[in-house]
């Protein structure tokens, strides 16, 4: 043990000084030894010496209770266990928990020949005293297995650990104490059979009392020794237990008091007693048998507790540094299964499905830059060139390319479209909303306008002249687009005379045909599904695809939950961005925000207010905001020219809504949160939002993008509710910071990863231990895989076999699709 035991033995030789009257501490020794045990017991790697330690310091051990001769015995036990040096590591194949029955298939000797379905695979109608009805109960929460059982984690854990005297009890709070049962009835106040009883210890007795429940009459009689564990109320004057949780103090361990007693989630017809009666039997005698699948020499190396112990800890665990010990270890298995997983895809379908290498034109390109009326910011410069060397390969590019609101990522994927135009194939460029693709058809015909010619123009596609050999062709495809036209703009991107499509979800609907897809490009990816972004994909023979998102998403995390894909990062803006003023109103000061808005308006510019945010379905939203488009109207602005976005309006009327906000024929825009205005309108300097509270940050420094593209100082009011103490932090971090980065991590920290992506449309494995935020643990996992693939690439070494296996359960892999 690496615990520094100075202190311990130099107070415990106090303490025989004293004849063992408890007083060589301040506070007692149960104070002190409380505190000692909890960083012993986390430093203690070996299952065998936590049990001895656990034996000599039971959970309803109390120092103070003992006579002094008992002390002495108890204190030379301790001491001789801590001067006992920690033995040597556990020997890979030796069972970490002592099981009540041998592991079927731990040890090198079982991987010969691969190990039947471990036994903890089997239904939980295996354990004794599960059937029918309670088995059907714990299938609708998803457990169906033993193991199923054992992941089946409790959502939280009442501390009832610490014992007191009855005399020490206090009004109003969850506390424990060992005592006497001196009398036990039946009562029946207000006519319901109840039971009453009176327990003592030396210090005091006090009542305690459960309503609706005759049965514990039966089960406690007058002269057993019990731990109580519950709220202490008053009643009369004196304080009273009110159905408290207890059990029989005797040589068995505490289950539902006296220590960290586990809360599961549960459904109707399961009672939080009996199971967690029933998984602490099930944890003793099947967590033993689960295969420890980590390689011994990497949970040696970091310190991780042993899977049995850890899945032991998780339930019971003896206390808090336990219990995170315990999370740690099973929060890195799900971290480091999802990693090599994700690996693992991204080596299959690189080699089984190579690409098509693309030829660069290095002139046309420089033309092309040429022809900007910018020059290429180097952090632009230097994507261009990954996805350039990515393209040329025979390996299908597969790509994430985050950059900032503004960052310019759209002139970079042109480049990449123009790659796949010269070389042949079809480019297409998907967004998700119906503005956003306009915007792109818009500014992507406006760049090359200027660097060819615009030849023909029949609505919506447009050619150019003078850019490649052939004429260059760019259509837009969104469901607006109806009738004849979709007819013939879909005929003619299946004859490959359409060269760049732009385009929503339409583009992937089932009688979309490409001649030749070359390139896929997905723009804000996290508003698509893993679904869709893989049928654009479907469209063509393994395509490159890049997919762009203005989300900052942290790195290491991003390499986890992407790890299939390469990152690319556009870390600036463009020279001459400024800040945005923002700052947060409490309801107070609507007027003066109102009041601010109005006098941008009278200088002559304009402005945007997003209505709050409405967590249901988009007819709800765009009636919310029909709303208070109207109040505003009527009641706030009734002298501006105002307009409404929202989603639920036919395409062409949000065009000419945002045409007559761009031509400054409106002063405000009113848009709901759906909408996303994808709007690049210069004069705009002042946006307002709604219950900015409900929002993410990242989602805030995006809307806030839209405004600050001109000149003009800009500002972002966010307008709140009743902020709590947390939602005013994270305002006050939107307020200082303009880094996207930061903002996202903040997201991270005290919204989870829901923010970016929800794990469960990513098709990607649950994640029940592991906090997306643990940026530490995940760089572990991280590192710790990429070790692991570069020395052993198809977990072929006999250390590694159990984590093979392991991965092909959880992936659903087939055994061999590691090599
Ligand atoms: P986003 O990364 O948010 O998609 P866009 O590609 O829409 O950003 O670019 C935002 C604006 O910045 C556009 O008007 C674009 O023309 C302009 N832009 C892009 N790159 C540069 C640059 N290097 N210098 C100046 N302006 C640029
Ligand atoms: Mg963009």
């Amino acid at each position: 043990m690496t615990l520094d035991n100075t202190r311990l033995r130099q107070i415990f030789q106090q303490e025989k000084k004293c004849g063992y009257t408890d007083k060589s501490v301040f506070g007692g020794l149960d104070l002190f030894l409380a505190n000692w045990l909890g960083q012993a017991t986390a430093q203690i790697t070996q299952p065998a010496r936590l049990k001895a330690l656990r034996k000599i310091c039971p959970v309803t051990f109390r120092y103070a209770a003992l006579s002094p001769v008992e002390r002495e015995k108890w204190t030379e036990a301790l001491l001789s266990f801590v001067l006992l040096p920690e033995a040597p590591p556990a020997a890979p194949d030796k069972p970490a928990l002592p099981p009540k029955k041998p592991r079927k298939t731990a040890g090198t000797a079982a991987r010969a020949t691969p190990p039947a379905p471990a036994a903890v695979d089997s239904p939980i109608t295996t354990i004794k005293g599960i059937a029918g009805a309670l088995a059907e109960r714990f299938a609708r929460l998803g457990v169906r297995t033993v193991r199923d059982l054992l992941y089946y984690f409790p959502s939280r854990h009442l501390d009832y650990s610490k014992l007191l005297r009855v005399s020490e009890l206090t009004e109003g709070k969850d506390q424990t104490i060992m005592a006497n049962v001196w009398e036990v009835r039946p009562t029946m106040p207000g006519g319901r059979r109840s039971t009453e009883a009176t327990l003592g210890d030396e210090s005091g007795n006090i009542r305690a009392v459960w309503f609706n429940n005759p049965y514990v009459a039966r089960q406690m009689k007058a002269g057993d020794r019990i731990v109580v564990s519950g709220r202490v109320k008053v009643f009369a004057g004196r304080l009273v237990y009110e159905s408290p949780e207890w059990e029989i103090a005797d040589e068995r361990e505490l289950i539902h008091t006296g220590r960290l007693v586990p809360l599961y989630p549960l459904t109707s017809g399961l009672h939080q007693r009996s199971v967690r009666k029933l998984i602490k039997n099930v944890v003793e005698e099947w967590a033993g048998r689960l295969p420890e699948f980590m390689p011994a020499a990497m949970l040696e190396r970091l310190r991780l507790l042993p899977l049995p112990e850890a899945i032991s800890q998780a339930h019971f665990p003896v206390d808090y540094p336990l219990k995170e010990r315990a999370r740690v270890r099973l929060a890195f298995d799900e971290l480091m299964l999802l990693q090599l997983g994700v690996m693992a895809k991204k080596r299959k379908w690189q080699t089984e499905q190579p690409g098509v290498p693309l030829r660069i034109d290095d002139k046309l390109l420089n033309r092309f830059t040429g022809s900007l009326p910018f020059t290429l910011t180097p952090a632009q410069k230097r994507v261009s060139g990954e996805i350039m060397a990515d393209l040329q390969k025979p390996v299908a590019m597969s790509r994430l390319l985050q950059g900032e609101v503004g960052s310019g990522k759209t002139v970079v994927a042109l480049e990449a479209l123009l790659m796949a135009a010269t070389n042949g194939f079809q480019g297409a460029l998907m967004a998700p909303t119906e503005i956003l693709a306009g915007q792109h058809f818009k500014s992507i015909s406006r760049m090359l306008a200027v660097f060819g010619t615009a030849e023909r123009q029949e609505d919506p596609t447009v050619t150019f002249t003078g850019i490649t050999a052939k004429p260059l062709t760019v259509a837009l495809l969104i469901s607006d687009v109806k009738g004849a036209a979709k007819k013939v703009l879909k005929e003619k991107l299946s004859a490959g005379e359409i060269d760049i499509i732009i385009g929503t979800h339409a583009l992937i609907e089932k009688e979309v045909w490409f001649a030749r897809l070359g390139l896929a490009v997905i723009d804000e990816q996290h508003r698509f599904g893993v679904e869709q972004r893989s049928a654009l994909r479907q469209k063509g023979f393994n395509p490159h695809m890049l997919v762009m998102t203005a989300t900052p998403i942290p790195r290491t995390l991003a390499l986890t939950l992407y790890g299939d894909l390469d990152l690319s990062v556009i870390d600036e803006l463009p020279p001459g961005r400024q800040v945005i003023k923002t700052k947060w109103f409490s309801p107070a000061q609507r007027e003066s925000a109102y009041r601010f808005l109005r006098k941008q308006v009278s200088e002559g510019h304009q402005g945007f207010i997003i209505c709050p945010l409405v967590e249901e379905s988009d007819s709800v939203q765009a009636r919310a905001a029909v709303e208070e488009f109207a109040r505003l109207s009527s009641q706030v602005y009734p002298d501006l020219r105002l307009a409404l976005l929202h989603g639920r309006m036919p395409a062409a009327e949000k065009e000419s809504v945002m045409k007559a906000f761009n031509l400054h024929e409106t002063d405000i825009l009113v848009s709901t949160a759906v909408v996303e205005v994808g709007i690049d309108v210069p004069n705009a300097t002042v946006m307002m939002i709604e219950s900015a509270d409900r929002f993410g940050l990242s989602q805030l420094h995006q809307f806030r993008g839209r405004v600050g593209r001109g000149a003009a100082q800009s500002y972002c009011m966010l307008m709140t509710e009743n902020p709590s103490d947390i939602a005013k932090l994270r305002l006050d971090i939107i307020e200082t910071t303009q880094d996207g980065f930061k903002l996202a991590d903040e997201d991270l920290k005290l919204r989870g990863p829901g923010e970016f992506f929800g794990t469960r449309q990513s098709g990607l494995p649950d994640l029940r231990m592991a906090k997306l935020s643990d940026t530490a643990l995940l760089e572990l996992a991280r590192s710790e895989s990429i070790k692991l693939i570069e020395t052993d690439p198809g977990l072929k070494q006999p250390q590694n076999a159990a984590l093979a296996k392991e991965l092909v359960r959880v992936w659903g892999l087939k055994t061999g699709e590691w090599s």
